[in-house]
């Protein structure tokens, strides 16, 4: 990064510099001498700008293999969970109340699944083994008549797991049950078909594949019975499903980020794995250290580790200017050790010495090397003081 030559940023879960074919996208689209009139405007300026619409609506389509109406954009990630899971719940609550997630969501869907357990909805919490990745049979033994909903993420913030959203989706089509993805970590990064996959709802945001921050969309699938009541009302746009004026350069960067994973997917994908696997092979060799998630459904653009005999936050401090993630951004300012972690089986001493390395387009094997001994380091001084441990 610049500026700071000592930083190395191993933080791409949390999120991502927008490409800077994104930036040139997005930069004519602001000022009076680009296309900034509303796009809902008669006029031929407002035509202008909703062909930028227009074009990302088909980029992104085209990257998740779905038609262009079903697709409604949002402010990110957490606000398309929020018009999922509320949305769904509300529309289908004469029918049922009864959803199902796990307690290794995303809290945008944790959180908001939380709340209508206190406005009269039940919700069932799904654990995984002890490798973070949930048995389908568990969910078809916790479907009943009344489940409206089942919301369940591709690839886990904090520890890469990836679900088997396949096999998940499949059995929510054979009982109909809507069924949420929370697909903000692998848009962009892994395959998705959604014309041929079994999901009615699938949430993205374009700041974790080097799109602009802010702008996100919600795949809400065209078949019949799929609908969400609107969170929001005002002007009708977007069919009224999500209305406000459309953030035209946002969206144009996001299309634009769509169009360059969906052209560069393999080959970031091995960069991703040759990085995860060279960190790896730099510290697996150290006492007491595991990795948290299975080995054979992790997505390769995270490693999550703990270790035994050290404290997480100095463990933090001890590898700056090295930017890694103890449980997740969202939740690192509280003490408390990752709920996801918990929900893993991990004790409470080391769940609160893991950390989350992630990588990233710009990863280099040098800063990975840096990563491994700077780790290295810190591992070896806090144990060398870590009072009451035999040398
Ligand atoms: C980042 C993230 C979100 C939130 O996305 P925003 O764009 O910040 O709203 C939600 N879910 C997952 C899995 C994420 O990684």
């Amino acid at each position: 990064m610049s500026n700071s030559t000592d930083i190395v940023y191993l933080d791409y879960a949390a999120s991502t510099p927008a490409d800077p074919r994104v930036v040139d996208v997005m930069t004519p689209l602001f000022g009076a001498d680009g296309d900034f009139a509303n796009p809902s405007s008669g006029h031929v300026a407002g035509r202008r700008s909703r062909a930028h619409v227009e074009r990302a609506t088909g980029q992104l389509a085209e990257l998740l293999g779905c038609r262009e109406e079903e697709l409604v954009w949002t402010s990110g990630a957490t606000e398309s969970d929020n018009l999922a899971i509320v949305g769904a719940a509300r529309y289908r609550a004469d029918r049922g109340r009864h959803l199902i997630t796990m307690p290794t969501e995303h809290k945008a869907v944790a959180d908001v699944s939380r709340l209508l357990e206190k406005k009269g909805f039940e919700v069932s919490w799904l654990r995984p083994d002890d490798t973070g990745v949930l048995d389908p049979t568990i969910l078809e033994a916790a479907i009943r008549p009344d489940t409206q909903l089942v919301s369940i993420m591709h690839v886990n913030n904090e520890t890469g797991v990836i679900q088997d959203i396949e096999a998940l989706g499949a059995i929510c089509r054979e009982r109909d049950v809507l069924f949420h993805v929370d697909a903000a970590q692998s848009v962009g990064k892994l395959p998705l078909d959604l014309a041929s996959m079994p999901v009615d709802l699938l949430s993205t945001t374009a700041h974790k594949v080097y799109g602009p921050k802010g702008i996100g969309a919600l795949y809400i699938s065209g078949r019949p019975g799929c609908r969400v009541e609107a969170l929001i009302h005002g002007g009708g746009q977007q069919g009224g499903r999500r209305p406000g004026t459309l953030a035209v350069p946002l969206i144009a960067g996001f299309g634009e980020a769509a169009r360059i994973a969906r052209s560069e997917m393999q080959e970031n994908h091995a960069h991703l794995r040759s990085q995860r696997e060279r960190l790896w092979r730099g510290i697996r060799d150290l006492e007491g250290i595991v990795q948290n998630g299975s080995e054979s459904h992790a997505f390769p653009g995270i490693l999550n580790v703990s270790i035994e005999d050290v404290e997480g936050e100095s463990l933090l401090l001890a590898l700056e200017p090295l930017c890694v993630a103890t449980g997740s951004a969202c939740n690192s300012k509280s003490q408390e050790p990752s709920s996801v972690l918990r929900a893993l089986g991990r004790s409470d001493m080391l769940a609160q010495s893991a950390i989350r390395f992630s990588f990233g387009r710009p990863t280099t094997p040098d800063e990975v090397d840096i990563a491994v001994e700077r780790y290295r380091t810190a591992i070896a001084r806090l144990r060398d003081i870590a009072p009451g441990r035999a040398a």
